[in-house]
């Protein structure tokens, strides 16, 4: 037996490993388990190289818990290790590296340690996370002896003769009392399931349980076959040719938990100017709250890396499902290396411009069913174009305006049919279809399509469209934002408008709202309100954000009809009791046909109307 220590500064790293992955302890499985690939990989091409002599095991890895020993072992039938590569690679190679990595992390936060540890090549040690001892018992495929190699503490350990006879490796975890949990079948399964799902290696588990005593005359029960946890086959590293519509929904069933069938789906395949292969789900999203629930997962070389990686995946595409998978990156990454590394940002654009080129075709080629599905799909889509113009730019042809009519036109499409010459092009919309209802029904009158823009995104998106459309100079308004398109053009005389506004400010005992006096277009109507756009769109954010002590007045106005009867009653009339009544009758009317009375003055206005139907039979 040899007796050795691992490394001059190892006495000052098992602590900080040990510190660091507190919260994330379960990743030595992943490590461990990716170590067995490696090996198995290497020993593969040896034979195919004819460098190794070839038997006919089957590839696989064991995770085997026996808790009577409090023991976790992890088998792999690899390339295996000589006393001299464990020496050189275990004790050795691995805190190459080290140093730097303890003077440059160490103020980092605990949540970072995960992707530091396998950066530095110290994957196996985090093994002594969750145990008292580790041995490891490994038989090289040459004719060299199987050899042990046993520590306690990561740092001194003894070698020793092995009794192993089969070609590969087996390290052997004695759980420390505190996760003795990782004995548990169960928890060993669920965080293979978790960072092994899709490993190239068959993986089995099993454990060793303690046979069960027969019943008389009974045959005694066989211990239960080990279970494979993985699919070495993942659906995205098939062709998109090869996979099936049937094999995509399967898949996302599978491994999103989602019985909902998702809409459509991107097979991400690319190997220049790099290697990335995927597949991306455009779930049904219900409303806009559960539309963060997305989860797309990063691979490398099959390994699980980690979830929702926002440096990789632009934020916006959070919202979708899937896999990616690119091998080129390490396996274990630190967030800040993503977040500087050029490669990186090339592939978040790619992947942003695939899903825009998706979204493109679907719309050219099945207009149909993506009108279909535009409704679950665009506050995504929106919300994409407001975090990234480039996104934007390149999806632009696919966005879609639904009308309040249930059709879906493009912008060019609103425009050419309902814009006038004019250098804006206004686009009329409705953010609430029934309360807006009488508003919408004056527009179609005059022939005008009204687009629906309900969602909480929609005042982002189209101040944003305003913004970068501004060479083409588009303007979205609501329907109750302006009289433009009702009123005619025409003289009104100022004396008589001044007048009325004196009328209706005392009526409405609101000494802010302006009056106007145009003909309308519409000979029956009395009156409308309209509300500023801009200042009623800034108001409804920053009650948004800032609650609603933010609320700012809205800046209103009473657009009279000067064709209309009553209106010119009033230009004559004096200014009595009676006077104020109908001004005031008019005003809540006007009010009515955009949104409901507030408490007060529906009362008020109830009151009023039944005093006025009393009035007309007592006549
Ligand atoms: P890394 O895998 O990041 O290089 P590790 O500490 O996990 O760092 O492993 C160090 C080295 O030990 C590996 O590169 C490999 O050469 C060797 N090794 C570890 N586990 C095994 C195994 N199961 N079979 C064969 N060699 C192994």
């Amino acid at each position: 037996m040899s007796k050795g220590i691992v490394s001059i500064n190892a006495e000052n790293i098992m602590p900080v490993i040990k510190q660091w992955l507190y919260s994330d302890k379960d990743i030595f499985v992943r490590e461990l388990i990716s170590n067995g690939c490696d090996a198995i990989r290497k020993y593969r091409w040896l034979v195919s190289n004819n460098q190794a002599e070839g038997d006919d095991a089957p590839d696989r890895i064991d995770v085997i818990a026996d808790r009577e020993k409090g023991t976790l072992t992890f088998i792999d039938n690899g390339i295996g290790m000589t006393e001299e590569e464990i020496v050189k690679y275990i004790a050795q190679v691995a805190f190459s590296g080290a140093s730097d990595f303890i003077t440059k992390y160490t103020e980092q936060s605990k949540g970072e340690g995960a992707g530091i540890i396998g950066h530095f090549g110290l994957g196996f040690y985090s093994a002594f996370m969750v145990s008292d001892k580790v041995v490891i018992d490994s038989k090289s495929y040459t004719d060299a002896p199987a050899v042990r190699w046993t520590s306690e503490d990561g740092m001194e350990y003894e070698i020793e003769p092995s009794d192993r006879t089969e070609r590969g490796t087996a390290i052997t975890l004695y759980i420390d009392e505190e996760d003795k949990d990782f004995l548990n079948l169960w928890t060993v399964r669920s965080t293979l399931e978790k960072h092994c799902a899709f490993m190239p290696v068959p993986i089995f588990v099993s454990e060793v349980a303690k046979p069960e005593e027969p019943k008389e005359g009974e045959e005694p029960k066989k211990a239960p076959e080990p279970q494979q946890i993985n699919d070495t086959h993942p659906l995205w590293m098939k062709r998109p040719n090869e996979c099936t519509d049937e094999d995509y929904k399967a898949f996302y069933r599978k491994v999103f938990n989602d019985f909902e069938e998702p809409l459509f789906w991107i097979h991400l395949n690319a190997e220049y100017p790099f290697n990335l292969k995927g597949i991306l789900y455009f779930p049904r999203i219900k409303n806009e709250f559960t539309a963060s629930e997305g989860v797309i997962k990063l691979y490398s070389n099959q390994v699980f890396v980690a979830d929702n990686i926002k440096e990789v995946i632009p934020e916006f595409l959070l919202l979708l499902k899937g896999c990616v998978d690119c091998p080129d990156l390490p396996l274990n990454v630190s967030r800040s290396f993503l977040q500087n590394d050029g490669y990186v940002k090339k592939m978040a654009a790619y992947i942003t411009r695939k899903v825009a080129d998706r979204l493109v075709s679907e719309f050219n080629t099945k207009r149909e069913d993506y009108q279909r599905y535009w409704d679950d799909i665009h506050p995504f889509v929106k919300y994409g174009c407001i975090k990234d113009e480039k996104f934007y730019e390149r999806v632009k042809p696919a966005l879609i305006y639904k009308t309040t009519s249930g059709e879906y036109v493009t912008l060019d499409e609103y425009i050419n049919k309902n814009c006038d010459t004019d250098e804006t092009k206004t686009v009329y919309y409705a953010s609430d279809e029934k309360r807006q209802a009488q508003m919408i029904r004056l527009y179609n009158d005059q022939g005008k399509d009204v687009i629906l823009l309900d969602t909480l995104i929609d005042n982002n998106f189209i101040s944003f469209l305003e913004y970068t459309e501004r060479d083409g100079k588009v303007s979205f308004k609501r329907v109750d934002a302006a009289a433009d398109s009702l009123t005619e053009a025409g003289e009104v005389s100022e004396d008589a408008r001044k007048k009325l506004e004196g009328l209706f400010r005392k009526a409405m005992a609101d000494e802010q709202v302006e009056v106007q006096l145009k003909p309308f277009k519409d000979d029956g109507l009395i009156a409308m309100i309209t509300v500023d756009e801009q200042n009623r769109r800034f108001t409804e954010m920053s009650s948004r954000w800032g609650g609603p002590d933010m609320k700012l007045p809205e800046k209103r106005t009473l657009v009279l009809n000067d064709k209309h009867p009553l209106v010119k009653w009033l230009q004559a009339a004096e200014d009595d009791a009676h006077t104020e009544t109908v001004c005031a009758q008019v005003a809540d009317l006007a009010e009515m046909a955009r949104q409901p009375l507030v408490a007060d003055r529906m009362v008020d206005f109830l009151k009023r109307s039944n005093e006025l139907l009393t009035q007309l039979i007592e006549k």
